[in-house]
């Protein structure tokens, strides 16, 4: 008997747990909430309080990418400094790139902004356009769509 109760328990844990969904940005990971509701774990790792090209890293962070399931980025290069150091530590082939557990958000914007060259002479510049995006209101439609059709 109380090995049916404990597999009865595993199979109903195993059929309603939550997705893991990590966000590099509180904005994906507002959009993601909303349209996952209970099916969903999010964790934003990039603070609001940082500025979004230097996030904190803390060892933290990459015990939560190890766990995930679906990593959600900004891409265009704004995570560059922060997060391709985190993803090899947490070594979790599920979000690595080309995998079904990644979305690059920038893949499904218009970047505005493109530099037609770049060179070290200009500073610190975006080469791949601004991806400053998801403080555009009209990109939200945009990125909400994206996430939904990623979580389905
Ligand atoms: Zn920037």
């Amino acid at each position: 008997m109380k090995k049916i109760l404990l597999l009865t328990t595993l199979l109903t844990t195993m059929l309603f747990a939550s997705l893991r969904v990590d966000t590099t940005y509180s904005t994906m990971g507002l959009i993601t909430q909303k349209i996952g509701g209970d099916l969903v774990n999010v964790t934003v790792l990039g603070s609001a309080k940082y500025d979004p090209h230097f996030i904190v890293l803390k060892p933290s962070l990459i015990s939560k990418l190890r766990r995930a399931d679906l990593l959600i980025m900004n891409g265009g290069g704004l995570e560059l400094g922060w997060l391709p150091p985190l993803l090899r530590a947490a070594n979790n082939a599920k979000i690595q790139n080309g995998m079904v557990g990644l979305l690059d958000m920038s893949h499904y914007i218009s970047m505005i902004d493109v530099p037609s060259s770049v060179s070290r002479a200009f500073g610190d510049v975006h080469a791949q356009g601004n991806p400053h995006f998801a403080t555009d209101p009209h990109q939200v439609l945009v990125m909400a769509k994206a996430i939904k059709e990623k979580l389905i």
